[in-house]
């Protein structure tokens, strides 16, 4: 049997492919950034041409760099930023419009009207989200009403619909010569368009954004037998493997971080920061601002369920600290600038670019940075910047444990700005509980190889991957209660100035 699995990180930022072995050990990877594209303010595009071509030559790459071979691999695991929302001409393989990102906010006036009808609650209570501009259904909607002949090719059934997990899959399976139209359950939960209890495209979800069935892709387990289709002969990896494992990037991290007991949660530091809390198999309804969400589905076993906080802007902060200011040079420095500073300087800054997410659903808010004094300097809004990302987790680990009674004993990290070990020690120092980074850090590409792996019988069981799982790094709270509680007030004080900026 072949020794390693491979699996496709198609994240916002870049694209990965990652080799491990039977250990859940990195033997192998090549990843590639692609454009962020800004067309206005609010709106976040990426070239799915581009991301293809990135996916093919992180493919050819990784495996020459490794001197392996297509059948050197067991089977093929995908994840992928979720929601973001590709429409294509399934007779031509050409994309209607660019990649609507996650994060975008055009379709604003979509989400709030869903509010004022009653058929928010519909989608709360079938999809288990609240309407925002995050989720695909608007992103869909917008295509088909903006894009000329997009409604038509549509309704004639070429046009057809895909997060970049599908779009992906098409492509690797063979585009317009018989290309998989498939996607998983978890993918399928951030649509707004998937009932959560039947695990099927609800035909009223569809009516409310005026999406026809047959621009869908087929629904599957995250981890399965049947697969989601081959690599081609003649394709990237020069060879046929079989794709068994497929599921949104934070449903991947969660089994990568082998949450796979309720209770067990992990929280990724990337583009945005999302917590996972596994409830089982019991669906729980969030009161305090969470999503409800697919955690993963492995082959024929019953499906479980999370309770999610998503934060929209994290390590994207550190990006803005880069490229907008240009008081940074790279996401590491950020880091060293914070450093040269005790504390904030009692400048808290609010990254609330896209509204802001969870636990508040606003859409309605802009960033801030309040507390200036002519003291300040850029060092202390690269300390505020740290901050952010650990106080917006903070308001998360409260919704949670609000949601599910269960306070927090250890958070398990994963994620870009998990390096940034000052930003780790705030993050101790503002929950008060230890935070620990495993080894293996990329969690996201792990947990595709997981479900691809299990599916095929390298690995028997979700008990065998537990001992994969080893701690690198532990952070300990180093700050007194009276500290604690004082810097979360503040906080709080700043996230109500943001609240309310635009219409
Ligand atoms: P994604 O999967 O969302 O593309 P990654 O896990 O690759 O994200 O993390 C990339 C993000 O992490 C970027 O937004 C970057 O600004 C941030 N980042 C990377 N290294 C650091 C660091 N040392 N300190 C702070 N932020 C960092």
């Amino acid at each position: 049997m072949a020794d390693f699995v491979g699996a496709v990180d198609q994240g916002t930022t870049s694209t990965r492919f990652m080799i491990f072995d039977h250990g859940g050990n990195e033997v192998g990877r090549h990843q590639l950034e692609h454009e962020q594209i800004l067309p206005q303010a609010g709106w976040v595009e990426h070239n799915p041409v581009e991301i293809v071509e990135r996916t093919n030559a992180v493919l050819q790459s990784a495996l020459n760099s490794t001197n392996l071979k297509a059948s050197d691999l067991a089977a093929l695991g995908i994840t992928n930023q979720r929601e973001t929302t590709v429409v294509w001409d399934r007779t031509t393989g050409r994309p209607l419009y660019n990649a609507i990102v996650w994060q975008d906010t055009r379709t604003d006036r979509i989400a709030t009207a869903l509010d004022r009808d009653g058929r928010g609650d519909v989608i709360r209570r079938k999809a288990g989200l609240p309407p925002a501009t995050y989720f695909s259904g608007g992103k869909i909607q917008w295509i088909l009403e903006n894009v000329d002949g997009a409604r038509a090719a549509a309704e004639r059934g070429d046009a057809i619909f895909g997060n970049t997990d599908t779009w992906v899959i098409w492509n690797l399976t063979g585009g317009v010569n018989g290309g998989q139209h498939v996607t998983d359950v978890t993918n399928a939960s951030r649509t707004m368009l998937m009932n959560l209890e039947t695990l099927d495209w609800d035909d009223e979800l569809l009516g409310f954004f005026g999406v026809p069935r047959s621009m869908l892709p087929e629904i599957k387990p995250s981890s399965t037998a049947d697969g989601f289709g081959s690599t081609l002969a003649n394709g990237s990896l020069g060879g046929e493997v079989r794709i068994t494992g497929d599921l949104g990037d934070q449903q991947a991290a969660t089994v990568g971080q082998v949450c796979f007991a309720p209770g067990e949660a992990k929280n990724t530091y990337g583009t945005g920061n999302f917590m996972l809390l596994n409830t089982g198999h019991e669906l729980v309804r969030s009161e305090a601002g969470l999503l409800t969400t697919v955690c993963y589905k492995l082959g024929d076993e019953p499906v479980t369920y999370a309770l999610e906080g998503s934060i929209a802007v994290t390590g994207s902060a550190v990006q803005w600290l880069r490229d907008q200011l240009g008081i940074i040079s790279g996401a590491a420095q950020s880091e060293q600038l914070a450093r040269q500073v005790e504390d904030n300087g009692g400048v808290y800054f609010v990254p609330a670019f896209s509204g802001l997410f969870a636990p508040y659903w606003r859409s309605d808010a802009r960033g801030a940075i309040v507390g200036l004094s002519r003291y300040n300097t850029n060092a202390h809004l690269a300390r505020a910047t740290l901050e952010a990302i650990c106080y917006q987790s903070r308001d998360v680990t409260e919704a949670m444990s609000k949601d599910s009674g269960v306070a927090l004993d250890v958070l398990k990290v994963d994620g870009g700005v998990t390096l940034n070990e000052l930003c780790m020690q705030i993050q101790a120092d503002v929950l008060g509980v230890p935070v620990s980074r495993p080894v293996v850090a990329e969690t996201t590409a792990l947990g595709a190889a997981y479900a691809a792996g299990l599916a095929v019988g390298f690995w028997n069981s979700t008990d065998e991957l537990r001992e994969n799982w080893n701690e690198a790094r532990r952070w300990d709270p180093q700050w007194s209660a009276e500290q604690r509680d004082a810097g979360y007030a503040q906080w709080k004080k700043a996230v109500e100035r943001t609240l309310g900026w635009v219409d």
